[in-house]
């Protein structure tokens, strides 16, 4: 379906022409006859390629029929593509390398790049890139470059079921050049349709002309006698992960019949547990219970057996002492709070213990001296920022205990 472009899109024009000035049967001048134009998304923005076609100008001549369109399109996408080449390579890239599904590529594209392809669009490049991109890989020349400095191939072979019920893919790789060299989902495991896959293996080792050193596959049936039919004389060594996993398959069985055997030999445990359980309660029941059945988080006995009836001497005695420790850390704590009182003594000091229970200090007292203060400034000298010695304690109001501190030590 074709693409709809928006009447307000801005096009970056690009003109092309044919590339020969003159006819390749004839030798005349080709002329201009028609203009086509092609609109792409790019990475830069809407591209509108116009291609000057043309064609022979003599009418006699036998070319004047065939119209000549210019090959540097080509360069810049392909004919009836929407999208440049940069942008099919950004998504076979982003697919491929970096495995990013067709909504997040279609989403990357709308966001960054402003180019809203439908995700059929994106599947559909998706697809073109894999084939290219597997023509690329298998290409002769391609392949005889990646095997220049290998003397031998090892080639192993093996099928892949994505999932039940589907085909098998079946992945030819050679081990030497660490190179998939072909794959092929096959319908049935066969040894005829196997035999087909080792045969254009061997088609692709005399290509390249290179000795086949090895062949690594697992035991299948098809692949041990379409090798050996093949490849006769060359080794056939089967996968060690396959021989490991067989061989644990024995283990395994007997590991699920001991497990049975187990748990029918320890089937009653259950029942006993309950007769145990119960018989505990029965005891717990006989004995005064002042502790429920739960354990209490405070006490720590050296009898294990529960639930114990009430905290012995020693155990009262250790938790009246740790009664007192706590009470003693919650007041060294209290005495430590800051005390930010305005004055120059430094904002964070150590509270006096006994102001913590006498509340004599001029902390304690300032907002009082404030408001005073602001009531009559000019009478009130400064107010002394120092702590009353306790002796010094007063019992009078507020006010009359800051006046006369002020008076009697004034700054
Ligand atoms: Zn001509």
């Amino acid at each position: 379906m074709r693409h709809s472009w928006p009447e307000d899109t801005q096009f970056t024009r690009v003109v092309l022409e044919v590339e020969d000035n003159v006819c390749t049967v004839c030798g005349a001048a080709l002329h201009i006859c028609d203009h086509r134009r092609h609109r792409i998304f790019t990475l830069q923005g809407p591209v509108e390629v116009v291609c000057k076609l043309a064609h022979c100008s003599d009418r006699q001549c036998a070319a004047h029929a065939k119209t000549r369109s210019p090959y540097a399109e080509t360069a810049l996408t392909l004919p009836w593509w929407l999208i440049g080449w940069d942008v099919f390579c950004w998504v076979g890239h982003r697919r491929f390398a970096r495995h990013w599904s067709v909504p997040q590529i279609r989403s990357e594209l709308a966001d960054t790049y402003q180019i809203p392809l439908s995700a059929d669009a994106i599947e559909d490049a998706v697809r073109r890139y894999q084939t290219m991109l597997a023509a690329r890989q298998q290409d002769p020349q391609v392949v005889a470059a990646a095997y220049r400095n290998v003397a031998a191939l090892v080639l192993s072979i093996d099928g892949l079921q994505p999932e039940k019920g589907h085909e098998t893919l079946y992945v030819v790789r050679e081990l030497n050049a660490k190179r998939i060299w072909f794959a092929e989902a096959l319908l049935s495991s066969s040894a005829d349709e196997v035999r087909r896959l080792l045969i254009q293996a061997r088609a692709w080792a005399t290509r390249l002309g290179l000795p086949v050193h090895l062949w690594l596959s697992d035991k299948q049936d098809a692949f041990v006698t379409g090798i050996a039919a093949e490849f006769p004389g060359v080794p056939h060594r089967y996968c060690v992960n396959h021989f490991l996993r067989d061989l644990a398959k024995p283990m395994l069985e007997a590991d699920s019949h001991a497990k049975v055997t187990m748990r029918r030999k320890v089937r009653g445990l259950r029942a006993i547990e309950r007769e145990v359980l119960q018989q505990r309660r029965r005891i717990a029941g006989e004995t005064p219970a002042v502790a429920p059945a739960r354990r209490p988080l405070l006490l720590h006995h050296r009898r294990t057996s529960w639930p114990r009836p009430y905290p012995s001497r020693p155990t009262r005695l250790r938790m009246l002492v740790r009664l007192c420790w706590i009470t003693v850390a919650l007041c060294v704590a209290y005495s430590m709070t800051i005390r930010a009182d305005r004055s120059n003594r430094p904002a964070y000091a150590w509270r006096r213990p006994w102001e913590t229970f006498g509340l004599r200090s001029n902390a304690t007292w300032m907002p009082t001296v404030m408001a005073a203060r602001t009531l009559n400034s000019s009478a009130w000298p400064p107010v002394s920022t120092e702590a009353w010695p306790m002796y010094k304690r007063n019992t009078r109001s507020s006010v009359s205990t800051c006046k006369s501190s002020s008076v009697s030590r004034p700054r």
